[in-house]
């Protein structure tokens, strides 16, 4: 059996300004042929698990091009063709293929294309037909539309966030890519959306654990191959944007509604619990200096890379600055002049720095102090994170700033803090600090919820906050949850 993989996952945040260019996944990540197995064999990732269910059900796998960014601004039209036609031509050159696997996102955006992965998928039927199968994992940041559902086969979004079962959602497509293939299964979908946009949420704890532990539960059921409660993306204002739940059985339709239908009602029944209330920065630092539980992570979800935010940004920075308190620290702020600058003058310099705040004023002004470089790095180390363990982190030229008695970590790429290499890259054991900061929404849960005494997530003003009333929407369908009241019925 023959069975053709890619991914092309892009999580669009349509507030950020300008477009996302080709030079970006060219940049970030772009594995052709053969190389996207060899860089994937083992990752915690989708790629990884669909390596390892080919090489165990005895599957040639033909890789065709892998690529991503940073979660960022609609993607360019050039970037959108470009990436599309290089995948279609490498699945027209492959020969005879039995199945087609995919990794999407589903909250991707190109210019002119609210629906990224909708538009995709019915272009790709265009280049094989209807008949052989597709299917696609996907980010349960996915907003699902009917065009998704009408030209894949059957659609696994992954079920946990942190994301650290994407690695099982890509050997699940392909395991259910041969099942189809060998005539053993029919899958088909139910989507039912919500007329919610809930700010990102564990699921870890609170609602979504509860509302996973309903979907699972259906899961058990014979027939039923796939529940899942889909967040969606409340940062793309295109008017697609839902939070809804997505069955797959084989050949069941009822049923499958009926999964939906009863998750559905789950949900909406405890959507105030998704409520957010967060402290901001001062308020983040008070209480972290009041914990006892040691360390405590402070994370900004408001700038948050992995949302489309800068990570630039100077607010939860200078709270911790102002606190000056020692065995603090913070890892890291993004800031490629100050890294530059701190390369150029050497380990033992004292220098001025003017700090962040150099995208826009919504982050907060840079922060003007001197700062002792006590380390320089390359940026680069192998995450240990459930979510994507074994993947190579390249951050480029990054620093260890002290500014009074606090550590201040400055790199050079966009990205949120995963776990604590990027901390023991520049020789800070997190866990002996008392306050460690970072930027990230939630996916630091799976590397520092096992390390830390305290979590505090804190909302500063910033593109990826859980306030979502400030976010300048024009698009999205109203009346949405919890820009409004909850529809009757
Ligand atoms: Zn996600």
């Amino acid at each position: 059996m023959r069975i053709a993989i890619g991914y092309f996952a892009h999580e669009t945040n349509t507030f950020c300004p300008g477009t996302t260019s080709l030079a970006a996944f060219r940049e970030t990540q772009w594995e052709e042929g053969e190389e996207l197995i060899r860089k994937n064999r083992g990752v915690r990732n989708d790629v990884g698990g669909m390596i390892a269910a080919a090489e165990w059900l005895g599957i040639e796998l033909v890789p065709t091009l892998g690529t991503t960014t940073q979660p960022s601004a609609t993607v360019s039209t050039e970037a959108y063709t470009t990436i599309r036609d290089e995948i279609f031509a490498r699945i027209r050159a492959a020969g005879d293929l039995d199945a087609i696997c995919l990794t999407l996102h589903g909250a991707g955006s190109a210019e002119g294309i609210d629906d990224m992965e909708g538009t995709f998928l019915r272009e790709l039927r265009a280049v094989v037909g209807d008949e052989i199968p597709v299917v696609v994992s996907l980010d349960l940041h996915g907003n699902t539309t009917q065009a998704m559902l009408d030209y894949a086969t059957a659609l696994f979004y992954c079920h946990e966030y942190p994301h650290i079962d994407m690695y099982e959602r890509g050997e699940e497509i392909v395991e259910v890519a041969a099942k189809i293939v060998q005539g053993e299964l029919k899958p088909v979908m139910h989507l039912r959306t919500l007329p919610v946009a809930i700010p990102p949420t564990t699921s870890f704890s609170g609602p979504v654990k509860a509302i996973n532990e309903r979907c699972f539960a259906w899961e058990g059921k014979p027939g039923v191959l796939d529940c899942n409660f889909t967040h969606g993306f409340p940062y793309t204002d295109v008017p697609v944007i839902v939070t809804s739940v997505l069955v797959v059985t084989d050949n069941d339709p009822a049923l499958a509604k009926e999964a939906a239908d009863d998750v559905a009602a789950y949900a909406l029944s405890m959507i105030e619990d998704f409520r957010p209330h967060l402290p901001d920065a001062e308020e983040a630092v008070a209480q972290a200096l009041a914990a006892t539980d040691l360390p405590v992570i402070i994370a900004e979800i408001s700038d948050n890379c992995g949302g489309g935010a800068p990570g630039s940004g100077t607010h939860l920075l200078r709270a911790l600055l102002a606190a000056n308190e020692p065995d603090t620290c913070f890892g890291f702020l993004v800031d490629p002049a100050t890294a530059m600058q701190a390369h150029e003058a050497g380990v033992g310099a004292t220098i001025p720095v003017r700090l962040g705040g150099f995208t826009d004023e919504l982050h907060g002004a840079p922060i003007e102090a001197e700062a002792y470089v006590k380390c320089l790095t390359d940026g680069r180390f192998v995450l240990t994170t459930p979510m994507g363990a074994g993947q190579l982190e390249d951050y480029g030229k990054m620093a260890r700033l002290v500014i009074g008695n606090v550590d201040v970590i400055v790199g050079t790429a966009r990205s949120q803090t995963f776990d604590e290499g990027v901390f023991l890259l520049h020789g800070i054991d997190v866990r002996r600090v008392r306050i460690a900061a970072l930027k990230s929404q939630q996916h630091f849960r799976a590397g520092f919820e096992p390390i830390a005494g305290t979590i505090i997530r804190c909302d500063t003003p910033g593109l990826t906050t859980s306030n979502l009333a400030n976010l300048p929407y024009t698009r999205i369908t109203r009346p949405i949850w919890p820009l409004d009241p909850l529809p009757e019925g």
